[in-house]
């Protein structure tokens, strides 16, 4: 039988900056998806496009087209059903870095967010679909970041370290926001993420539901979803100290 492949679709959320003005969190989503998943998963998003009459040559995102409740609801409910799909996070909570942390320098702060979401993702796969699956994952690409010493970076981090089964990737590769359709869910994802971790408008509040309707695609949200299907940082922790946490006796 010919080995199963796995597309992975990472993006990230929140901005890396450290002052007052920027995002409290930075983190990233990845979405990964099987031969059926893949399938299922375009046509999800096909079907949300529509649904929020987002115009043909424009791509749909969790900032331009998610803004209501109504229409975040109906994003859970769409992606949360695709089968074949499985999600990791990871996220880092800029106020409990200490100052002179990565956080200064956003080059290296994006590369090491970038290398965990890989190592997770990479994770996933292989306890999804075994060793000899084969990976093809695609980073959403930022702006005014030159993604090419991320690759490097990750080559040279994932080849050095002989926990991360990198011979499973295919094409790791940056790719812009509307060569994909996935890359619009992966963003979407990363939505999810954002409210629930992100104090926003008046009174700070955070807005978990959206992630916990997901939370059955959270690799290992069988046992505990911690910290290989979610990762707070700089501790694993954080996480589980919000009031919505769902793992109620978890040891983690
Ligand atoms: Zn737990």
């Amino acid at each position: 039988m010919a080995s199963d492949s796995v597309n992975v679709y990472i993006d990230e959320t929140g901005d890396r900056g450290p002052g007052s003005t920027s995002s409290p969190i930075f983190g990233m989503a990845a979405v990964l998806v099987d031969s059926v998943g893949s399938l299922n998963l375009r046509r999800a998003v096909l079907q949300l496009r529509s649904d929020f009459n987002v115009p043909e040559n424009s791509v749909m995102s969790w900032k331009e087209n998610l803004k209501s409740h109504d229409r975040r609801k109906r994003a859970v409910e769409v992606l949360g059903s695709v089968a074949g799909l499985k999600v990791c996070y990871v996220y880092v909570v800029k106020s409990a870095l200490k100052a002179d942390s990565y956080l200064t320098d956003n080059q290296r702060f994006y590369n090491y967010i970038a290398f965990k979401a890989y190592k997770a993702s990479l994770w996933a796969a292989r306890n999804w679909k075994g060793q000899d699956a084969r990976v093809w994952t695609r980073y959403g690409h930022v702006k005014g970041h030159d993604h090419r010493t991320t690759e490097t970076y990750i080559r040279r981090e994932a080849s050095l370290d002989p926990r991360v089964p990198f011979h499973m990737e295919q094409g790791l590769r940056w790719v812009a926001s509307d060569t994909y359709l996935e890359s619009q869910a992966a963003d979407i994802y990363g939505g999810f993420l954002k409210a629930a971790t992100w104090p926003s408008g008046d009174f700070g509040y955070v807005e978990p539901s959206y992630l916990l309707g997901i939370w059955h695609q959270l690799r290992n949200s069988e046992q505990c979803a911690i910290p290989l299907g979610i990762m707070s940082m700089p501790d694993s922790g954080i996480i589980r100290k919000a009031r919505w946490f769902p793992c109620l006796h978890c040891t983690k």
